[in-house]
């Protein structure tokens, strides 16, 4: 029994070493230092391509409890990570030459673990988990492009693998004040699956385009000016004042039920999942920086206690229409002997990355053992990545990264970010823990 992994970073080590902590042989294919990514410089495995952060280490932040449910599951990055780190608040930063060069020798002196440094070019037989990151491309990309359309049985007539990422910003529905925007489709023609936050006052529109356009943007990489094919809402904004009311802010076919007029521009946001915890501002796609998008977006009408669950960016990103292809463990659809992980899956972040490697790997071993599935619970936050990843209700999939926003709403509902996050917190971890010990453990 052997696991063909293609790709030695965040997911490919954690899926290695999951698996041979369960007694299967990995292969690991590496292309660095043979070839580098325009991202990737140094050789260990395990590269930082970027920040050094891998975000908050408090519990009751989606990134520390990312990071303690991990730990729970035996992940080989986050340990590492906290041997390594330097001071940085209330973050988990590291050195990230001596967090690759641990990673980089836990993996090869593991007596299971084989590390072919080369570039694969062909999805090869057997068991394999490709988890060749956001920059996958050339061949090995033609091979995936090819796979997908032989299990495509659905029909899926959009791309099934992208090469850019242009995405709006995703808030919370709980923290859209619904005193202010309202449910509502164009003309009244079709369902309310939309949100539309009004602009009643011209004097708010102009004050809000004016902080558009003069909104600080993110550096570019390099390897993200390749893409020109669609406009960043600040760009559109530059072109004139009535841009955007011309386009994703157009206000015809509505009337506020509030002032009983039609508004003079309009925000349309809408649903992400079935369920509707999360809405989409339709036409946001941005370059602004984080902070940016927070302070000018909160000035639309609805938005102005806006939670952001994702940011709007525009970068190179590879990633696969994961909810049209994926299982919950990572595998494909029709085809359960390839697996993918990591940013190619359609989850967001280092340790996001990572935590899909550790859940494929673990999954697959469990599959390959004769085990039952290990059934997360939705409540935790690995619970509720994977869930997203293959939720079909999903229509226009965007990359995922931890946020309380995916997690089911608590029972009971308590009063307080803070407080209502350690209870989310709580809930997620114990019934991570009940799961866990149900199924043996391991
Ligand atoms: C420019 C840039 C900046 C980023 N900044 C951040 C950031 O600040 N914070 C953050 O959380 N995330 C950031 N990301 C996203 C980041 O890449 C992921 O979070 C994380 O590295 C993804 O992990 P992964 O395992 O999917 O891919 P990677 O960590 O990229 O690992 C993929 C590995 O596969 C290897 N490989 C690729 N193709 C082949 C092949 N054909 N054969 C063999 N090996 C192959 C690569 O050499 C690489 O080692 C950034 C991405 C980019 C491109």
């Amino acid at each position: 029994m052997e696991v063909k992994i293609i790709g030695g970073g965040f997911a490919g080590v954690e899926a290695a070493f999951a698996l041979a902590s369960h007694g299967i042989s990995v292969t690991l294919f590496e292309q660095k230092p043979v070839k580098f990514s325009p991202a990737h410089s140094y050789s260990g495995l395990c590269e930082l391509v970027c920040s050094n952060s891998f975000k908050a280490s408090r519990v009751n932040s989606a990134a520390g409890l990312l990071k303690a449910e991990m730990k729970k599951l035996g992940s080989l990055t986050v340990p590492i990570a906290e041997s390594c780190s330097v001071p940085a608040g209330g973050a988990l930063a590291v050195d990230r030459k001596a967090f690759s060069d641990a990673v980089t020798a836990k993996i090869n002196s593991h007596p299971l673990i084989t590390v072919e440094k080369c570039e694969v070019t062909e999805i090869p037989d057997g068991n394999v988990i490709i988890a060749t990151g956001p920059l996958t491309d050339g061949k090995l990309a033609e091979s995936i492009q090819k796979v997908l359309t032989s299990a495509n049985t659905i029909g899926t007539s959009g791309e099934m693998l992208h090469f850019f990422d242009a995405a709006a910003p995703i808030v919370t529905a709980e923290s859209i004040d619904m005193n202010t925007a309202f449910f509502g489709a164009r003309y009244g023609r079709g369902e309310d699956d939309y949100i539309n936050c009004p602009f009643n006052d011209k004097a708010d529109y102009e004050k809000f385009h004016a902080a558009l356009i003069s909104a600080e943007s993110a550096p570019k990489h390099d390897i993200d000016k390749v893409y020109e094919g669609c406009m960043p809402i600040e760009v559109l904004a530059k072109r004139g004042f009535d841009a955007p009311r011309f386009g994703p802010l157009k206000p015809v076919g509505f009337t506020d039920p509030a002032s009983g007029r039609r508004p003079y521009a309009l925000v349309q946001l809408r649903k992400e999942t079935r369920e509707g915890r999360l809405y989409n501002i339709v036409g946001f796609q941005t370059n602004l920086k984080f902070g940016e998008q927070e302070r000018v977006f909160r000035m639309i009408p609805g938005l102005q206690n806006a939670e952001f669950a994702r940011y709007g960016v525009m970068h190179r990103n590879s990633f696969i229409d994961s909810p049209r292809f994926l299982n919950s463990d990572f595998s494909l659809k029709n085809n359960g002997r390839i697996i993918f992980a990591g940013q190619i899956s359609g989850v967001e972040g280092y340790m996001e990355s990572a935590a899909s490697g550790l859940i494929a790997g673990l999954s697959l071993a469990r599959r390959l053992q004769g085990k039952e599935p290990l059934n997360l619970p939705k409540t935790s936050m690995l619970g509720a990545l994977t869930s997203y990843i293959s939720d079909e209700s999903v229509k226009h999939f965007e990359p995922m990264g931890a946020n309380m926003g995916i997690l089911p709403p608590l029972e009971i509902p308590v009063k307080g970010k803070q407080e209502r996050y350690q209870a989310l917190a709580d809930r997620a971890l114990r019934d991570l823990e009940i799961a866990y010990r149900e199924i043996g453990g391991n």
